[in-house]
Formats: C-alpha cells, sequence, structure tokens
C-alpha cells in the first residue's frame, strides 16, 4: 500500500526549541533501539513510522548497531524510508550514532577519529540518505582524546555528512568540556542525548543546568523506563512485552513486587488525571523546558497513539508532584 502523509499531520503536535538553535523538535520522538531489527515484524515497524509522521514526529532516532543484529534498524530504515518517505526527507530530523560496539577489532568501538567517520560512512549507505540531521558519539570513550572525537565530529559536519552533532551519556563536567571544544572549532553542537524518567533523575544533579548554560538542547531516552512506566506490568509480566523477551536489557527479575506496587500507586495518580501511566510519564518529563523532546520506543502503533495523547494533560499541580516523589522516594 503507497503511503501518503496525512495532511493534518502538524494540526496536534507541539515542537520545542532545541537550545538556542534553528531547530524545533516535537515534544515526542520515537526511537529504533527495538522493534525494527530483521527477526521483528517488518509491517509492524513499518505502520508505526506512519503513525508517527502522520502525528507530526518528525524525528526518528537511530543508531549504528541498532537491531539485532547490528546495522539492521538502519537497514530497515532505509527500505521504509526509499518506500514512504523520501518525499518528505526536508520534513524529517534522522539522527544515528557510534560509539558503542559496531565490528571487531580495535576501530568498531569507543570514540577514535577512525571508527566515527567509518561508522557513519557505512549509517548512510545502510540508510540510502546522504546525510543524517544529526550525528551523535553515542557515549564518553575514557580512553581517547576529547579533541579526537569532537575533531571528527567536526569533520563529519564539515564532510556535509551531517548537518548537527550530538552527545549521549556525557556527564556534566565532559558535556561542558566537549562544548568548548566543539566551540572553538565552530562544530554546530545541538543537543545532548541523556538517560531520564521519573525514576532515573540523574540528569537533574548538574546535566540540566550546564545544558541550558551552553545553549544546547536535550532528548530523553527510556522515559518510560523500558515500559515499567506504563500499566503494562500491573498484571504480572506479558508474554510479549520487552521483560519477556530474551537477550533484552530488561529482566522480568527486575519487575518486583515492591516495584509492581510503586507503579500501582503510580497508576491511580495517573487515572485521577484521566491519563494513562504512560502519558503521565511523558508528560512528566516535559514539565521541564530544558527537556526538548521524549524519546519513545514502541513495539505496536496503539502505544504510539497511547504516548502521543499526553499532549492533552501536560500539567501538573504541585501535590500530584509531591505524592509522585514520595511513592517514588526522591
Ligand atoms: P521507553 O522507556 O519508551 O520504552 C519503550 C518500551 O516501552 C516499548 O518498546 C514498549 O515495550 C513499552 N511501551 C512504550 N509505550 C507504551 C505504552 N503506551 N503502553 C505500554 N507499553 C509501552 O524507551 P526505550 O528504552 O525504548 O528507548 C527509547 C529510544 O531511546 C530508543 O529507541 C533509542 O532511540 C534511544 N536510546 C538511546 C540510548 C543511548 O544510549 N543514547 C540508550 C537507549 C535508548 P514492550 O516491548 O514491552 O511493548
Amino acid at each position: 500500500r503507497p503511503y501518503k502523509a496525512s495532511e493534518n499531520r502538524y494540526e496536534k503536535m507541539q515542537y520545542r526549541r532545541c537550545g538556542k538553535s534553528g531547530i524545533k523538535l516535537p515534544l515526542i520522538s520515537l526511537g529504533l533501539w527495538h522493534n525494527f531489527g530483521d527477526h521483528d515484524n517488518q509491517d509492524n515497524a513499518r505502520e508505526i513510522l506512519r503513525t508517527a509522521f502522520d502525528n507530526g514526529i518528525t524525528h526518528f532516532d537511530l543508531a549504528n548497531n541498532y537491531g539485532p543484529p547490528y546495522g539492521s534498524a538502519e537497514k530497515n530504515f532505509g527500505k521504509f524510508f526509499s518506500d514512504d518517505f523520501q518525499q518528505y526527507r526536508d520534513e524529517l530530523i534522522i539522527s544515528t550514532k557510534a560509539g558503542w560496539d559496531m565490528w571487531p577489532g580495535p576501530y568498531g568501538n569507543f570514540g577514535s577519529r577512525k571508527y566515527l567517520i567509518a561508522s557513519l560512512d557505512q549509517s548512510l549507505k545502510r540508510m540510502g540518505l546522504d546525510y543524517v540531521d544529526i550525528f551523535y558519539h553515542h557515549r564518553p570513550d575514557p580512553e581517547t582524546p576529547l579533541e579526537e572525537t569532537m575533531g571528527a565530529l567536526d569533520q563529519i559536519v564539515r564532510q556535509g555528512k551531517a548537518l548537527y552533532v550530538g552527545i549521549s551519556q556525557y556527564n556534566a563536567e565532559d558535556t561542558a568540556k566537549a562544548a568548548r571544544i566543539l566551540k572553538e572549532q565552530g562544530t554546530p553542537f545541538l543537543i545532548h542525548q541523556p538517560r531520564y524518567n521519573m525514576m532515573d533523575r540523574w540528569v537533574e544533579d548538574k546535566l540540566l543546568d550546564t545544558l541550558e548554560e551552553i545553549g544546547i538542547g536535550s532528548i530523553v531516552f527510556s522515559p518510560l523506563e523500558q515500559g515499567i512506566l506504563t500499566s503494562k506490568y500491573l498484571g504480572g509480566i506479558p508474554e510479549d512485552s520487552r521483560a519477556a523477551r530474551e537477550g533484552s536489557y530488561l529482566d522480568k527479575s527486575q519487575i518486583t513486587k515492591e516495584l509492581v506496587e510503586q507503579i500501582t500507586r503510580l497508576n491511580k495518580i495517573a487515572a485521577a488525571r484521566d491519563q494513562s501511566l504512560a502519558q503521565m510519564a511523558v508528560a512528566w518529563l516535559l514539565k521541564d523546558e530544558r527537556v526538548t523532546s521524549v524519546l519513545v520506543g514502541v513495539s505496536k502503533v496503539s502505544q504510539l497513539n497511547d504516548n502521543i495523547e499526553a499532549l492533552n494533560q501536560l500539567n501538573f499541580s504541585e501535590s500530584e508532584l509531591k505524592e509522585i516523589d514520595s511513592i517514588l522516594n526522591y
């Protein structure tokens, strides 16, 4: 079935400026870490992308090693892109990354110039793109000089292979250092991608302040704590859930009785707000303007639709926030 994007696609989504840049990102973006590999249902994956774009989700986030196997999410995305989204290229922000394990030997991991430049070339081929909008260094590398890694990001932009650069998982101090180098080089540093959700608040310590000082935005990953911050684990562990999936980063053993009690209480607050828990978890992140976009993953179109409805209720009362903090021991 040929795809034509919904004409109403920009009616509902809201967009937030990414730091002090010229770019605005949708409040909700879509990540392709899971559900787009070779073992996943391709029709489902295609429908997720179409639904996202039809709802004004203009940003798709990838990485070299998303799959499994490594590279397959980019390859499959490339197929959907060429079938469905080619004509909308200038309406899309597509990102990819390098920094984690990708190919064997000493040049397929971490942060060398050698790895980053070769990896992006591979990613562009797999996706069938001339350039990505954002290229990230995926995680800090304690052994490679930051000047080398940031120099590689700069070169990538000058080669026209990325329009902007970002970093992921860097702490506040290294982020400030990276920003200084990128500024000296004149590299367009757009964004930081940290892990952030109601249960994992490390960014509140220093990172968000640092991002504001530098003038860059943030897009936060695992906003639903990989699905824990939804109603799905309230009645046990569904067979088709990430916790049940072999080899995923969410293990059944993490769904403890105490955790389910907490989720149950959070779910009640969400219900009183006329929201699903997933929607409340998304809204909770967006209350801070320094969070430019919430990067969700979904295994089903219905989950994506659920998450998008978070936009209907983004406000919190003081007492709701306090109750959430007390349930989560903050
Ligand atoms: P989430 O916390 O959003 O978890 C996504 C999972 O939660 C889904 O796959 C689904 O799991 C479940 N889910 C989502 N919405 C709902 C809903 N409404 N109701 C019930 N269940 C729901 O994020 P991810 O951990 O997937 O991360 C999101 C993106 O962030 C990634 O795709 C990637 O782009 C990026 N990322 C970046 C990292 C980095 O190092 N920079 C690291 C990790 C992720 P189920 O399978 O159980 O249905």
